[in-house]
């Protein structure tokens, strides 16, 4: 129970990698707002209740500032702090340099990208104000490489998140507050919804070197490692857990 006492807010917690994480951070004794806009976060947070576990279902929309704003205050009014934020929420894309549209562009940017400024900007005054805390963006592999050459917008907002990681690790590394990207692999979760069964997903599976996709689970336990006191050093890291993709 390296967590206990400690209070996170997941986004994206209602189902896939948020999800295992809402689950890893409860089991090791926090107490978890699932921070989504799908309303399947009321029934992870109500099934993890019942089980003697913490965590709450809060309606967040991750591009909307007054939003977070208000659940940031909201939790320090009601718990005096805040001590992990996973920025977990994303959407896929697929369009290429020459396939993708303005507003694709400008969705895509907002969702995975913006949003994780905003939480960062609301989220990390709360920790410093009360010791320190621990942020982890969830980036991906297609933040650190090209990848298949296409899905041009989420290669720049995982860039993106990558790099703005690093920026917030050295603004509050003298106030307590950790920061740290994960770059998952190919992970089995509603996101690649499109693809199971076909021969992209096999293709996927062929070019990892493990040979399989990855699990929520094994994204979610190294995530609640980075937010507890065992990576107490950890900072500005990126940490790579995608079955040796990026090894090759
Ligand atoms: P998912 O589609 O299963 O879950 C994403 C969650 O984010 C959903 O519950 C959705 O409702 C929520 N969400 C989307 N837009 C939101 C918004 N505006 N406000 C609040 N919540 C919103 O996806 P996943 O595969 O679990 O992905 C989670 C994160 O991991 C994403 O950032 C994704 O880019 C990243 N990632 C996934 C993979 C993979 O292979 N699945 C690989 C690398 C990185």
């Amino acid at each position: 129970m390296e967590l206990e006492g400690k209070v996170a807010i997941v986004t994206g917690g209602a189902r896939g990698i948020g999800g295992a994480t809402v689950e890893a951070l409860c089991r090791e004794g926090a107490f978890v707002f699932v921070a989504d806009l799908s309303d399947e976060g009321e029934t992870l947070a109500k099934r993890l209740a019942g089980e003697g576990k913490c965590a709450r279902y809060v309606k967040l929309d991750v591009t909307d500032e007054a939003q977070w704003k208000k659940l940031v205050d909201d939790i320090v009014r009601e718990f005096g702090h805040l001590d992990i934020l996973v920025n977990n929420a994303g959407i896929g894309t697929l369009e290429d340099v020459e396939q993708e549209t303005r507003a694709g562009w400008d969705k895509v940017i907002a969702v995975n990208q913006m949003a994780v400024w905003l939480g960062m900007k609301y989220s990390a005054p709360a920790m410093k104000n009360n010791g320190g805390g621990s942020i982890v963006n969830v980036s991906s592999i297609f933040g650190a490489v090209g990848g298949f050459g296409g899905s041009v917008a989420y290669h720049a907002s995982k860039g993106a998140v990558r790099l703005m990681t690093k920026n917030a690790a050295v603004r509050y590394a003298k106030e307590g507050v950790r920061v740290n990207s994960i770059h998952p692999g190919f992970i089995d979760t509603p996101m690649l919804g499109a693809v199971k069964g076909t021969p992209v997903e096999q293709a996927l599976v062929q070019n990892t070197p493990m040979g399989r996709l990855g699990t929520s689970a094994e994204i979610g336990e190294v995530i609640a490692f980075m937010s507890g006191p065992k990576a107490s050093y950890m900072t500005g890291s990126e940490v790579f857990v995608d079955g040796g993709w990026t090894a090759q």
